[in-house]
């Protein structure tokens, strides 16, 4: 049985919310000040200026208080109207609670299939977008990193997809799990709505998400006819202009994030890539080591932010339970890893190596994954650690360009 006070940090080793480094706690735990004077308006000029960077656009980022879905429904709404055709792919769990949303909204949301095991194909949405004569399809949105699979699209080559096909549509982004953690560059991969959130790469509490926009987008936005009020972005970039919002922001979070953003620009954003590139490479070792299989099967789209991992089978050809290893993980080891969600339900689990996170929390997490198999009975070959411990010594003090 957990103990109700277990002795050491618990390890919160899912794909985000990532652990928030002692230096971002301490940098919330200050009072919090009027968000209509000079002090908030200095932290709020510094914000909106620092988060450009991480997204690597000169445009506006606006920063909402929500959680990741929020700006989902806030990239859709400033861009669209009721009954435009969006072309959406579903690479997993969350592209289909995105697609869900369009369809509530009112759009024509039409969904290339997938099967949640690789990314986005640019050459079928290129194929469609060929087809699309009339220019139907108002946007093409792809999850860049697909929490629940572990697979990255290559969101250059969707971009590339739409130009070849010569085709108008926006290119929505949902870069919730991969912003500060995989290379993401919203103007030079020419996207029009980048989504994200706070809780994830930025190493911050739930709770903030963003809409970075292209000229097009916010084009766009002037002839969307999608109800909107609280998202709209129009009087929020407005009143951002001087450094406020126009309504109560969440002043203690964006305290989290001038520090977070001063933190990534510290290790260097090059550095932050290179270092969850390493990690996951080490991790995939491992899960190579003890037999078993990678969710994600194109090397190519392989996640620099988590592992998904498909569970051995019996003798009858039933996967071990995974939620049952989880449990074993949680209660022997206190660390805390991810499920797999719908389809993965109960035959995959999720190694999350992200956000504040080093060589040695990737010793402590993998030990802890090889030790819970061990615990609850899972068949596996030994060795996974110490094939990771070997990709890490082998690249040791470098995490740039040894992924
Ligand atoms: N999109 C992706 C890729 C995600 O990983 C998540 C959450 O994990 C979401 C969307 C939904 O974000 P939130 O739970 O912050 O609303």
């Amino acid at each position: 049985k957990l103990n109700s006070h277990p002795a050491g940090r618990h390890f919160l080793q899912i794909p985000g919310p990532s652990t928030v480094p002692d230096r971002i706690l301490r940098a919330m735990d200050y009072p919090t000040i009027d968000h209509r004077g000079p002090e908030f308006q200095a932290l709020g000029k510094k914000v909106l200026a620092d988060i450009k960077t991480i997204f690597q656009t000169a445009n506006p980022v606006v920063i909402y208080p929500a959680s990741g879905t929020g700006a989902w429904e806030a990239a859709l709404v400033n861009t669209l109207s009721p009954g435009d055709t969006v072309l959406m792919v579903e690479t997993g769990h969350f592209a289909t609670l995105w697609k869900k949303m369009a369809d509530k909204l009112g759009l024509n949301a039409e969904f290339l299939g997938g099967d949640w095991r690789r990314g986005a194909d640019a050459a079928q949405i290129e194929a469609r977008l060929a087809e699309d004569k009339e220019h139907k399809i108002k946007a093409v949105c792809v999850v860049h990193n697909e929490t629940s699979t572990g697979v990255t699209s290559d969101i250059p080559a969707v971009r590339r997809a739409i130009d070849k096909a010569n085709h108008p549509a926006l290119l929505l982004v949902d870069t919730i799990s991969s912003l500060g953690s995989i290379d993401y560059r919203h103007d030079e991969w020419g996207v029009d709505v980048t989504v994200s959130g706070s809780q994830k790469g930025l190493m911050l509490p739930p709770g903030l998400s963003f809409n970075a926009v292209s000229d097009k987008a916010i084009a766009a936005s002037q002839r969307a006819g999608l109800s909107k009020a609280y998202w709209g972005w129009g009087e929020i970039l407005e009143a951002n202009k001087n450094g406020f919002w126009p309504y109560t922001p969440a002043t203690n979070l964006l305290y989290g994030l001038s520090e977070a953003c001063d933190m990534l620009a510290e290790e260097g954003l090059q550095n932050v890539f290179a270092r969850h590139q390493r990690h996951a490479a080490a991790t995939r070792e491992a899960v190579k080591a003890w037999g078993m299989e990678i969710l994600c099967q194109n090397p190519a789209e392989y996640s620099g932010v988590l592992t998904a991992v498909v569970m051995p089978r019996d003798a009858s050809g039933q996967h071990y339970n995974a939620d049952a290893f989880r449990k074993a993980v949680l209660e022997n080891f206190n660390m805390s890893l991810g499920q797999g969600l719908t389809k993965l339900s109960g035959w995959v689990f999720r190694i999350g190596h992200l956000g504040d996170f080093n060589d040695l929390t990737l010793m402590g997490t993998l030990a802890g994954v090889e030790m819970g198999f061990e615990v609850a009975g899972v068949p596996h070959q030994k060795g996974g650690v110490l094939a990771a411990m070997k990709h890490l010594t082998a690249t040791a003090g470098n995490n740039e360009k040894l992924a």
